[in-house]
């Protein structure tokens, strides 16, 4: 058996990537029985017919990460872009989609696109904010170059989503990666004539230096209640990392004395913008939980 990984899949075909060669695969009836559906990014053993390049799926290896939307395996690294520019970058936004992938357990690489259009020392302060948080930051212009080859670097041997709002250049960015890799850009639920069942699957592109980009933009949903609240604060890296101080265990860092996180935004030591939206989606995430 030959191991592969499923870059795209289309009606119950699955096609694997061995090597050089890609394979037209079927999966087992056993996965069916086992109701496991074969997810783009799976990596895989497979039985191959070299007659017609065809095969079938034997084995799938246990998921890293499972992504819903969209719907992929094994994804390690997100990288979240947002304009300095045009449209103006919205921390509360940026902070949600932080909060995603950090929930989801990815490695992740805040991009700050569009550089060309400010001057520069105008945005320390917020990706200051974000620096010290603790997050790999790279400022990025598609019209200067600035930034690309880093970004080249970065994405090297990892299975990345791109995400953030539209308009702030995630398609052009990965064109200057590698010419040729666009993202699918359009409504996601835009409704086809094949039916109101088929859903467009994503596709993994291959990175020429190695590596794979999700050609779909993530976390599309944005929505955040499958978080436990008193998981929240897991998630925000500069909270986790002084939530260990916090007198009382499940602190949620709210009104609780001896509360270390609230000690530290006093202190400046965390960013008060980013523990007032810890705050908001820490509410967000109660009121969901009222009926
Ligand atoms: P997406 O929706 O995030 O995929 O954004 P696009 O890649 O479609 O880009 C949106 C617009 O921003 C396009 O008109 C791009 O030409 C423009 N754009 C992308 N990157 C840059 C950049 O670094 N600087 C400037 N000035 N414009 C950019
Ligand atoms: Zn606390």
């Amino acid at each position: 058996m030959e191991e592969g990984i499923i870059i795209k899949g289309i009606g119950g075909f699955y096609y694997v990537k061995v090597d050089d060669k890609i394979y037209e695969c079927r999966a087992r009836g056993v996965f069916r029985k086992k109701k496991i559906t074969p997810l783009v990014g799976d990596k895989v053993k497979i039985r191959i017919n070299e007659e017609d390049n065809s095969g079938y799926i034997e084995e799938i290896q246990k998921r890293k990460t499972e992504l819903i939307r969209p719907p992929v395996a094994n994804v390690n690294h997100a990288v979240i872009v947002f304009a300095v520019k045009k449209p103006d970058p919205n921390l509360w936004l940026l902070d949600r989609f932080l909060l995603l992938a950090e929930s989801q357990d990815l490695d992740i690489t805040i991009c700050f696109n569009k550089i060309d259009l400010v001057d520069e020392k105008d945005t320390q302060e917020f990706i200051n904010i974000y620096k010290k948080a603790g997050y790999r930051i790279l400022t990025t212009s598609c019209k200067t170059g600035k930034g690309i080859d880093r970004l080249r670097e970065i994405l090297k041997d990892k299975i990345t989503v791109f995400a953030g709002p539209s308009g702030v250049g995630k398609s052009t960015l990965l064109n200057n990666v590698q010419p040729n890799l666009q993202l699918k850009t359009g409504e996601v639920s835009q409704k086809t004539k094949r039916g109101r069942h088929t859903t467009r699957c994503a596709e993994l592109l291959e990175l020429n230096i190695g590596g794979w980009v999700v050609d779909t933009p993530g976390f599309s949903s944005l929505k955040i209640d499958y978080i436990e609240d008193d998981e929240l604060g897991l998630y925000f890296r500069e909270i986790n990392d002084y939530s260990v101080d916090c007198k009382f265990t499940g602190c949620r860092h709210y009104k609780e004395p001896g509360c270390a996180v609230k000690e530290a935004v006093e202190n400046e030591a965390i960013s008060k913008l980013r523990y007032e939206n810890y705050l908001k989606f820490l509410d967000e995430l109660k009121k969901n939980r009222r009926y």
